[in-house]
């Protein structure tokens, strides 16, 4: 097992401030420096949802839970480390503000890269403990503390904002197989060995990887549920949808981001339909599209 380098949580900025992330397409290696890691959202995405995939029940969605989120925290943890988490939200009766919880390797590529304008450690992707999937980076850390520590989550000494779920296995060498599998996927002819480790090869990779996703995405095979979600989806399969709606006679833009105007849209087309208009895009509304 890797061992832990304390990031300084408070420094690592992840939310959105310039407004740069829609602009840009190119790979990780040019991302402008300083930019908020959501500008890799649409890589991000396909990583969580191959991760997902991998580990089906064991890195689970908190988004159920009473949390509000940055640009981009993605709400995922391991199932022991959520049910710990819903026990603290419910226990205080109040809403958690996470400001990061699992990062991809994406995101940890972009901070590193970018760890020379920042004066504490960066660790290099897989090797930060906000790839185990049992870290959460939150405000008023101090008064969340006696509930975190009372359901198994315990404050990292020096790092104010930062929780680890004690328990659950480590699950980051899994975070960068799933990249390696993604970018096999994607360039057959240029594969890189699934070995789980972050070698020279995987990081060069990484560094050519399209901030705004591959061409070929895990859910052209396994398809994800669709709804309007913190940080937003975005996609292939959103901007599917959005050209299904409106060939169905919806008015909705067609840009791959499930905004409020794609949840009006998808409401919509299931009020016509006689189904639940939930705005939540799984096998049933899929089918009355077909
Ligand atoms: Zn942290």
């Amino acid at each position: 097992m890797t061992s832990i380098i304390v990031e300084a949580c408070l420094e690592i900025i992840e939310r959105d401030q310039s407004g740069v992330r829609a602009s840009f397409r190119g790979p990780l290696q040019d991302a402008p420096s300083a930019s908020s890691t959501s500008i890799a959202n649409g890589l991000s995405q396909q990583l969580i949802h191959q991760l997902q995939i991998m580990l089906p029940n064991v890195f689970v969605s908190f988004d159920d839970l009473n949390v509000d989120l940055l640009d981009a925290a993605f709400p995922y943890v391991q199932s022991a480390a959520k049910q710990g988490l819903q026990q603290a939200i419910q226990d205080r009766g109040a809403k958690m503000l996470v400001n990061s919880c699992y990062r991809t390797i994406a995101q940890q590529m972009l901070l590193y890269n970018d760890r020379f304008n920042n004066s504490n450690p960066v660790a290099p992707p897989g090797a930060s403990n906000h790839q185990t999937g049992l870290a959460i980076d939150i405000e008023d850390p101090r008064g969340w503390e006696p509930f975190l520590i009372r359901y198994g989550w315990n404050p990292l000494p020096g790092d104010p904002p930062h929780f680890d779920y004690q328990g659950g296995g480590d699950i980051r060498s899994q975070s960068i197989l799933a990249f390696q599998r993604l970018w096999n996927q994607n360039n057959p002819n240029n594969k890189i060995g699934e070995d789980g480790a972050f070698g020279p090869q995987t990081e060069a990779a990484l560094n050519q990887s399209p901030a705004h996703g591959f061409a070929k995405a895990p859910w052209d095979n396994q398809p994800r549920i669709l709804k309007l979600n913190q940080p937003r989806m975005e996609g292939s399969d959103v901007e599917r949808l959005q050209q299904a709606l409106k060939k169905a006679g919806i008015n909705v833009g067609v840009d791959g981001e499930f905004s409020p105007g794609t949840d009006k849209a998808v409401k919509e087309f299931q009020a016509k339909k006689t189904l639940t208009a939930d705005g939540i895009v799984g096998p049933k509304t899929m089918a009355a599209m077909a």
